[in-house]
């Protein structure tokens, strides 16, 4: 069982702390290697197999197939809208004089491949060991082609499943940075210490990525059950290989970012307050450091659909959503600066329209790829696809893949 580390609060000046931290979270690894060691993929396949949720999807899938079964989710939406008498996304806004259009295109996020060495019951984009499919090169080739061809782009994001399992993902991090741009690695953190994968933390320290993680609670149980058994543990030690390497201390360049993501139907608490509490509790308890936390809101889509749909809830949450809708979002959805690219090479407004093949409003193709551009920059001014699941964007404080939209 995994044992809490004493007090790491001391009175000592910054330099004697961060040594002190250093040398705990060593010792730390030590103790944990024997534990932590092992290829999560045996039990995240388990879980595949047993989880009543998992099987009712794969059951699901075989008998409808992807389509329908999309389309059967985007009813079950609708009807809980229409039961609240709440009109489209798109309605709604233009009642508040609002309405979505891409600006310039800032963000290139690209999902590389649905592959994942977990199986999280809540994964917007159904990913686990069992899913094989992964951005060829020609795709990825292009990718960075259209790089070059749009100067607006200042990051590259990546995501799957588990991005850097993918064969493009270190292709990708060389060609981007050798463009000088940011790149983001969408990172489950218990890849960190996958067999196969020992020299991970090193390819990332020397090109600079920037590291975002799924930390859904600073609990053992709470991330436990929402993440997989073992993945807590796996997810501290992967936080310290990150620290050890120098990610999220001040000034060493390398950005470690964390992800809150609610446990259940409710809205995430406010994000600076959330923050302070995750850095004070992973400090005292593990002696790890991070820079930003950001919070994201359960998308009602996809696995987390299926949940609230079984339970009854699923009218309760989209209430919930459209309740607490805050106008004041909108400015900041990232669909507005972002292009998501899937492993096939289609482009969407943002990766849960990439989950729900909602592809984007081009009028020459209605999935259109990246062979259908010729810049990204193309695309300023197009009308963003927009649907009931939208409301999960604009709740609250919003929610965008860098967290909160609003301060
Ligand atoms: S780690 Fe991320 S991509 Fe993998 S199953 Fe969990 S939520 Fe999905
Ligand atoms: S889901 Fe969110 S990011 Fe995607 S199109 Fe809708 S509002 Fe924009």
């Amino acid at each position: 069982m995994f044992s809490v580390t004493p007090d790491f609060n001391t009175d000592v000046n910054v330099h004697e702390h961060t040594m002190v931290l250093r040398k705990v979270r060593e010792k730390k690894i030590e103790e944990m290697k024997s534990r932590t060691s092992a290829s999560l993929i045996p039990e995240s396949m388990k879980h595949v197999e047993e989880d009543e949720e998992h099987k009712t999807t794969a059951r699901n899938l075989k008998e409808l197939g992807q389509q329908r079964l999309t389309m059967e989710e985007r009813k079950k939406r609708r009807r809980a809208l229409d039961n609240l008498g709440i009109p489209s996304f798109e309605k709604f806004l233009a009642d508040k004089n609002a309405s979505l259009k891409k600006r310039e295109i800032e963000i290139l996020q690209l999902n590389i491949g649905l592959y994942c060495n977990q199986a999280c019951n809540h994964c917007h984009v159904e990913s686990s060991p069992r899913r094989k499919e992964m951005m060829s090169k020609e795709v990825a080739q292009r990718c960075i082609e259209l790089l070059d061809k749009s100067p607006s782009i200042k990051t590259v994001d990546l995501t799957g499943g588990a991005p850097e399992l993918n064969d493009q993902f270190r292709y990708l991090v060389s060609e981007a940075t050798a463009r000088k741009k940011e790149v983001i690695d969408r990172c489950n953190l218990t890849v960190l210490t996958e067999p196969g994968q020992e020299d991970l933390v090193d390819f990332l320290v020397k090109h600079k990525v920037r590291i975002i993680a799924s930390l859904p609670c600073y609990s053992l149980k709470n991330v436990d059950t929402q993440r997989g058994s073992g993945v807590f543990e796996k997810s501290i030690h992967g936080l310290m290989k990150l620290n050890q390497a120098g990610y999220g201390a001040d000034g060493s360049g390398l950005m470690l970012d964390l992800i809150y993501n609610p446990l259940g139907g409710f809205l995430p608490p406010e994000q600076k307050a959330l923050e302070a509490k995750y850095k004070t509790e992973l400090s005292n308890n593990f002696g790890i450091v991070f820079n930003s936390l950001f919070t994201l809101s359960n998308m009602p889509i996809k696995r987390f659909a299926d949940f609230l749909y079984r339970r009854g809830e699923l009218q309760e949450y989209m209430d919930l959503l459209v309740r607490n809708f805050n106008l004041a979002t909108v400015d900041g959805l990232m669909c507005t600066n972002l292009v998501s690219v899937g492993y096939d090479g289609k482009m969407y407004d943002c990766d849960f329209n990439q989950q729900l093949a909602l592809g984007m409003n081009l009028t020459k193709s209605s999935s259109p790829t990246v062979f259908d551009v010729q810049s990204l920059e193309e695309l300023k001014g197009l009308a963003v696809v927009a649907d009931s699941h939208c409301f999960g964007c604009t709740a609250g404080n919003g929610s965008s893949c860098q967290g909160a939209t609003t301060a």
